[in-house]
């Protein structure tokens, strides 16, 4: 019988919710569990694919193509599990789901309402990934605050799984603020308890209080929360900032925040073994020289935009006892006369993914910089296809080579996937998700992951046009990873360079602490390496 955590925010958005609620599943993981997790979100986008990175970060993909929100990422990262398509749900996704249904006649002429129809659809969306993952235990997270419009039917729908299932089945973590007031010098519960008894008004008592604080709390604030919000005290939870995002489990488990969920849900735990999580925050801790890679971008006013490479370069840094410092540049200020001036003494350059024309010419000037004075280059999807397009241009002397997302071009070394129509709807419909790439022995990739074959995750609708790949590779670049079911080029090379890969795939999805993704980790290793020399 699957067990089900419900975590609510409560004061303001921000808290990390998102890092609490993936702590409570490392602890619950490292005690045997089988543990799958959900986001719902209360916006209307009927999912994040087509939403800006300035208004909400990246899109983090699933194995199985589900473009979801960032905190997806967080989640695997620190349960090491693959999530899917039913681990983030908005409200568009579900009204979107309802309205469907009513015009296919399914709910037989009735008046079609917020309840019971949509929170129906809520609650199947939590047994359905219930019964697919097979987990000991579901954790869901109810994005925005408690009290906010949009997010009442997801409310209203976890309170009748707690009806449904049972008190020993369900329970519900209220992640709330508990802010200091420095004239006063004392933190305030006040808005905490207000925040319980908007949450009580709809029918939930939150069985955990998670109070996030920027300064330590003494006991007689926790017995405060305890007392006025009707949480035991061994149930509330501090969290005060941490230095890093990876030591909150660590600090959920010296409050064993395993036990109070266990004891709630009846479970037994034999013995939590959080080694591997020590492991890791030591590594975090030991890592002390400092390396710097650039970082040529177009969103990066915003580096939530490009959080899981962020994630990806420092996991790689710490398993090679590195800090890594990621200096931004944004492509469009990158120009012909002022390259090698943003460029000067970098030791690495790391071009990520992207969409549309702004930043593109900036961006292959970044590749050639790198390419040219052997400085060790990571590209990833758009940054694949700026490299490509840089080599026609500049080593094959292709001058007028680009890639046709802009318009139509003379020379598009980079092209629309095949069978893809530039009039598809936008949601949707690019080419997402696990592909197998099978690599060239003797390869930098070969070599790197030590596998003949990888699966990673995609997200696109260009891709490398085999029409050039002769000329390319006369002229001394190497495809080393390709799907093989439809000839698709999914990693290239040039062997005569220290260090020049980059894939059409998203290695940064698949880094996790303890395993970075070997791209990362080989990339890292070279730019350590150049730095040496
Ligand atoms: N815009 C490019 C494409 O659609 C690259 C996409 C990406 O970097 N994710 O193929």
């Amino acid at each position: 019988m699957t067990k089900y955590i419900f975590v609510t925010g409560g004061v303001v958005s921000g808290l990390g919710k998102g890092i609490m609620t993936s702590s409570i599943g490392v602890l619950l993981k490292a005690s045997g569990l089988k543990i799958f997790m959900q986001k719902f979100d209360p916006y209307l986008n009927v999912d994040p694919g087509t939403m800006s990175p300035y208004q909400h970060g990246e899109v983090y993909v699933t194995a199985d193509g589900g473009e979801t929100d960032l905190d997806l990422g967080h989640y695997e990262r620190f349960i090491d599990e693959n999530l899917t398509k039913e681990s983030n749900i908005t409200s568009g996704f579900i009204y979107k789901n309802v309205i469907e249904k009513e015009r296919h006649g399914e709910y037989d002429g009735r008046t079609v309402q917020v309840v019971p129809h949509i929170t129906n659809e809520i609650k199947n969306k939590v047994y359905s990934a219930a019964k697919n993952s097979q987990a000991d235990v579901i954790i869901t997270e109810i994005g925005g605050t408690v009290g906010d419009i949009e997010s009442l039917p997801f409310i209203e729908a976890i309170r009748q799984v707690r009806i449904e299932k049972g008190r020993k089945n369900v329970i519900f973590i209220h992640v709330s603020l508990v802010p200091y007031i420095a004239a006063s010098k004392e933190s305030k519960t006040k808005p905490t308890q207000h925040s319980v008894r908007e949450l009580l008004s709809f029918g939930i008592q939150p069985d955990i209080i998670v109070a996030r604080t920027e300064q330590p709390l003494d006991k007689n604030v926790l017995a405060k929360i305890a007392l006025f919000c009707n949480v035991e005290l061994q149930n509330v939870l501090v969290a005060n900032d941490a230095k890093t995002i990876y030591e909150v489990p660590l600090h959920m488990y010296e409050q064993n925040a395993q036990l109070s969920v266990a004891k709630l849900l009846n479970l037994k735990l034999p013995r939590t073994d959080i080694s591997q999580w020590n492991r890791f925050v030591n590594q975090i801790h030991n890592s002390q020289a400092e390396i710097v890679i650039k970082l040529v971008g177009k969103y990066v006013e915003l580096p939530d935009a490009y959080l899981s490479v962020m994630e990806s370069l420092y996991i790689a840094g710490y398993e090679n006892n590195v800090k890594v410092k990621i200096d931004w540049i944004k492509a469009d200020d990158v120009y012909e006369d002022n390259c090698s001036e943003l460029l000067a003494g970098v030791s690495g350059i790391l071009v990520p993914g992207g969409f549309g024309e702004r930043g593109f010419e900036g961006k292959i000037l970044a590749v050639q910089y790198a390419r040219e004075h052997n400085i060790p280059f990571l590209g990833i999807c758009f940054g694949m296809q700026a490299a490509v397009v840089e080599f026609a241009r500049n080593v094959c002397k292709i001058q007028d080579a680009n890639s046709s997302e802009f318009g139509e071009t003379p020379h598009p070394v980079i092209d629309l996937i095949r069978g893809k129509n530039k009039d598809e709807a936008r949601g949707g419909t690019l080419r997402l998700g696990n592909y197998k790439a099978t690599l060239l022995k003797g390869s930098l990739a070969a070599q790197l992951y030590q596998q003949d074959e990888v699966w990673e995750r995609h997200r696109h609708r260009y891709e490398f046009n085999n029409d050039y790949r002769k000329l390319l590779q006369d002229n001394g670049m190497i495809f080393s990873g390709i799907y093989q079911e439809k000839d698709l080029v999914e990693i290239i090379e040039i062997p005569s360079h220290r260090f020049f890969i980059a894939s059409q795939y998203h290695p940064e999805f698949t880094s996790r602490p303890n395993k970075p993704n070997p791209l990362f980790n080989g990339f890292v290793k070279a730019v350590i390496d150049y730095n040496n020399k």
